[in-house]
């Protein structure tokens, strides 16, 4: 069935364009492919989650860094739906790390506070657990009974670790992130 589509609504601030944007992303590993760019919209006819999404076109996102739209790429909420399937990447003629980019651009979100709180959720849940989801008790109480091996323990200083590595544990205590 035919999707419906509204008119897009008018919005009352201008648009402003940052030319160096584009740079800040190109200057990351894999990021530099966003130049070559020709907007066929291969990567979104590919893409599994644009497959069920009325918003969320990964062309789209590339057009609006090339162009400048930091603002608008940054504070997008679609840019956390990539699930880095890399679908996008395989089929891209160009060569576009498309996965790529737009990791750079949620990284890039991510410095400036941009991150749905269900993501630090999950964060946190790896830095207390090394799982992402904490397993409640009575689930492991159920594995027992149920003859099932313990879960394996996670190395939480190796997790320790990785975590002050990527910069994560301060964003983890960022108030500003949403
Ligand atoms: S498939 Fe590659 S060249 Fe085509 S729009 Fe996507 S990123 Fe650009
Ligand atoms: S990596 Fe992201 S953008 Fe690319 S096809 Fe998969 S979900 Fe779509």
């Amino acid at each position: 069935m035919a999707e419906k589509t509204e008119a897009p609504k008018a919005s009352a601030e201008p648009l402003r364009l940052d030319p160096s944007f584009k740079y800040e992303v190109m200057k990351e590993h894999d990021g530099e492919t966003l130049k070559v760019c020709f907007q066929c919209g291969s990567c979104t006819s590919s893409c599994p989650t644009a497959r069920f999404s009325t918003s969320y076109r990964p062309r789209t996102i590339l057009r609006m860094a090339q162009l400048g739209l930091r603002q608008k790429v940054l504070q997008s909420p679609t840019l956390w739906l990539c699930t880095a399937c890399f679908t996008c990447t395989d089929r891209c003629p160009q060569d576009v790390e498309v996965a790529s980019v737009l990791r750079v651009l949620r990284n890039l979100a991510v410095k400036k506070g941009q991150m749905p709180r269900i993501f630090t959720e999950l964060a946190s849940n790896i830095y207390e657990t090394g799982y992402v989801y904490k397993i409640p008790e009575m689930r492991l109480r159920k594995r027992s009974e149920l003859g099932l091996p313990p879960l394996p323990k996670a190395s939480l200083d190796k997790v320790d670790k990785l975590i002050e590595l990527a910069g994560a544990r301060k964003l983890l205590k960022s108030k500003e992130l949403q």
